[in-house]
C-alpha cells in the first residue's frame, strides 16, 4: 500500500563542506528528512586543497542509512524510496585502481591551485587558448579536472602504475560515488554525467563525447575516462546497504542541480548559490552562446538519453562562504558563522564602503581568470573594526555577484529582473539585503534552502522507467523578497571602490 506521501526521492548531495542525504516526496517536492556531515578538507601545502575519496563515499553511506531509520521514526516506509540523484561538488578530481577499489591519491578539490604551473605551459605552448572555449566552452585554468589528472599523472608512482597496467579509473565525486554504491570492483558502472563531464576541459560541448583532440592535448589515456551519460535515466542500482536495489537514474554537478532546483528550466532564467564558492547559472535553452566577458559556456541538463540538451552560461566566484571559515579559522575573527549577521550590524562601514576585501585564495575565477591574483583587505584606518572586516567579506560576494551581472548582461544583452538564490549562505538575511542593494536586482530566496539537492531528485524523479516527477509542473516554492534599498549612486560609488580592489589584488605580484 503507498504510504501517505507517495514516492519518495532519495538525494545524495556531496557538496564541499559537506555531504547530505536528503528524502522528497515526489507529489509535493516536501522534503522529509535529512541527514548531514561534515567533510574535512586537508590543505597539506599552501594552495593544495584536497579530501579523502573513502571518507566521501563513508558519509555518503551514513547518511542513507541515517536517513532510513529517520524516516522509520516518523513512520515512513523507506521502501518507499523509488530512486536517488546524486548531485556533487564538480571538477574535484579522483584516480582509482578499478581492481583493488583503492583511490590512488587523495580527491584534488576543485579550488586548489597546485596546477600553476601547468596551466602557465599550455598557456605558452598554445599561445592562444580560445579554441579551447570553442570546442568545450571553457578557459584553461587550475579549477578544471584535464589539468588535475595531468599532474597527477606526472607526480604520482601509483597513478604511473595504475595506468600501465590499465587499472586506473578517473571520476569525479558522481563517478567515484557512482561507481563504488553500483559494486565497486564487482562490477561498479563507470559512468558521468554530461553537466559534469562538461567541467572537465575534455568533452566536446555539441557531441557531449570525450574530445579526442583534447583527451590528447592533454595526455589523458582515454581508458580511464568514464562513460557520459545523460542526467536523468536509470544508470543502475544500489549495490548494499538499507536501499539495495533501489535505482540511480540521476546525476547533476551541483549548480547545474540547483539551477534545476530553482525550476530555471526556461531560457533567461538564472539562480546563484551561495556555498564555498559562489555560481551563478543562467538558462541559455538550447543555444550554446559563447561568453566574450570571461563567462563559462557549460551543459545545464539533459533529461534523457534523447532529450535536448538544455545549456548555460556561468560565473564562477571561487571564494564566498570560504572567506568566513578563513576569518574564523586562520584569523579567529569570529567564533561561529552564527555571529556574523548580528556582528555586521555594528559595522560602522557606511556607505562609502571604505574597507575592501578580496577574498582572492584560489586567484580570481569570472569574470576576471587571475591565477595569480592574491587576496588583500584594504582601505583600513585606525577606526576599522572586525565588524567592518566581516562586512566588507559579505560585500565582496555581493560584488563578485554584481560584476558577473554585468558580465551576463553583455553577453547576452538582458539584465535579469530578479536574482533567484540558494546556498548554505543564504541563511544569512544581511547578506540577502546587501545582495540587493549591491547588485540593484530584487533577491529572491526559497523557504526550502536545498535547491541543489532537489534538483538531484528531480532529475532522478522524471527518469523514464521511474515517472515519478514532473519538473515542468512543479509550483513555485514559496519564497523571502529582499529589494535594493540604497539609491544607484551610493549602490556604484561602492562599486568603483570594488573595483579598485580587484585591480589592486590583480596588479600585487608585478
Ligand atoms: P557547499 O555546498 O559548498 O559545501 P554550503 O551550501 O553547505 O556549501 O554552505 C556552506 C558555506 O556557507 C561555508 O563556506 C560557510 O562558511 C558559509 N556560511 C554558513 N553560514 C553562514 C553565515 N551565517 N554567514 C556567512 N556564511 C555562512
Amino acid at each position: 500500500m503507498p504510504s501517505r506521501y507517495g514516492k519518495l526521492i532519495g538525494s545524495i548531495d556531496a557538496g564541499t563542506g559537506s555531504v547530505r542525504f536528503l528524502v522528497f516526496a515526489a507529489a509535493t517536492s516536501e522534503l522529509l528528512t535529512y541527514h548531514k556531515l561534515d567533510l574535512e578538507t586537508l590543505t597539506p601545502k599552501e594552495g593544495w586543497v584536497e579530501q579523502d575519496p573513502l571518507v566521501i563515499l563513508s558519509l555518503v553511506e551514513q547518511c542513507i542509512e541515517k536517513c532510513v531509520g529517520y524516516l522509520v521514526e516518523l513512520d515512513i516506509d523507506p521502501n518507499d524510496i523509488v530512486a536517488i540523484g546524486i548531485t556533487n561538488q564538480r571538477e574535484t578530481t579522483i584516480l582509482w585502481d578499478s581492481l583493488t577499489g583503492k583511490p590512488l591519491y587523495n580527491a584534488i578539490v576543485w579550488s586548489d591551485v597546485r596546477t600553476k604551473v601547468i596551466v602557465d605551459e599550455y598557456s605558452f605552448k598554445l599561445k592562444n587558448t580560445e579554441f579551447l572555449k570553442a570546442i568545450c566552452g571553457l578557459p584553461i585554468s587550475t579549477y578544471f579536472s584535464a589539468v588535475k589528472i595531468n599532474w597527477l599523472m606526472s607526480n604520482v608512482d601509483e597513478v604511473k602504475s595504475a595506468i600501465k597496467n590499465n587499472r586506473c579509473l578517473f571520476g569525479t565525486v558522481d563517478s567515484w560515488l557512482v561507481w563504488n554504491l553500483t559494486g565497486g570492483s564487482d562490477g561498479g558502472l563507470h559512468i558521468t554525467d554530461v553537466t559534469n563531464a562538461s567541467r572537465t576541459l575534455l568533452m566536446n560541448l555539441r557531441s557531449l563525447t570525450w574530445d579526442p583532440h583534447l583527451v590528447s592535448l592533454f595526455s589523458i589515456p582515454s581508458q580511464i575516462l568514464p562513460q557520459i551519460r545523460s542526467s536523468s535515466e536509470i544508470y543502475g542500482y544500489l549495490k548494499a546497504g538499507s536501499l539495495e536495489g533501489v535505482p540511480i537514474s540521476g546525476i547533476l554537478g551541483d549548480q547545474q542541480s540547483a539551477l534545476m532546483g530553482q525550476s530555471c528550466l526556461a531560457p533567461g532564467q538564472a539562480k546563484n548559490t551561495y556555498g564555498t564558492g559562489c555560481f551563478l547559472l543562467y538558462n541559455t535553452g538550447t543555444a550554446i552562446v559563447n561568453s566574450s566577458q570571461g563567462l563559462l559556456t557549460t551543459v545545464a541538463y539533459q533529461l534523457g538519453p534523447q532529450a535536448p540538451i538544455t545549456y548555460a552560461l556561468e560565473g564562477s566566484i571561487a571564494v564566498a562562504g570560504q572567506a568566513f571559515k578563513w576569518l574564523r579559522d586562520n584569523l579567529n575573527l569570529i567564533g561561529d558563522l552564527n555571529e556574523i549577521e548580528s556582528l555586521v550590524q555594528n559595522s560602522t562601514q557606511g556607505s562609502s564602503g571604505e574597507v575592501v576585501f578580496v577574498p582572492a585564495f584560489s586567484g580570481l575565477y569570472a569574470p576576471y581568470w587571475q591565477r595569480d591574483a592574491r587576496s588583500i583587505i584594504c582601505g583600513l584606518t585606525d577606526e576599522t573594526s572586525k565588524a567592518d572586516i566581516v562586512r566588507a567579506a559579505l560585500e565582496a560576494v555581493c560584488f563578485q555577484t554584481r560584476d558577473i551581472l554585468e558580465a551576463m548582461r553583455e553577453d547576452c544583452g538582458l539584465a535579469l529582473e530578479k536574482l533567484l538564490v540558494d546556498g548554505g549562505m543564504t541563511g544569512n538575511k544581511s547578506l540577502m539585503q546587501l545582495q540587493a542593494d549591491l547588485s540593484g536586482v530584487p533577491v529572491i530566496r526559497p523557504l526550502m534552502a536545498e535547491a541543489t539537492a532537489l534538483g538531484a531528485a528531480m532529475a532522478a524523479g522524471c527518469a523514464d522507467g521511474i515517472n515519478a516527477w514532473d519538473p515542468a509542473t512543479m509550483p513555485p516554492p514559496c519564497s523571502d523578497e529582499f529589494y535594493p534599498s540604497i539609491d544607484e549612486n551610493e549602490r556604484d560609488m561602492r562599486y568603483v571602490k570594488w573595483k579598485k580592489g580587484v585591480k589592486r589584488s590583480m596588479g600585487w605580484d608585478l
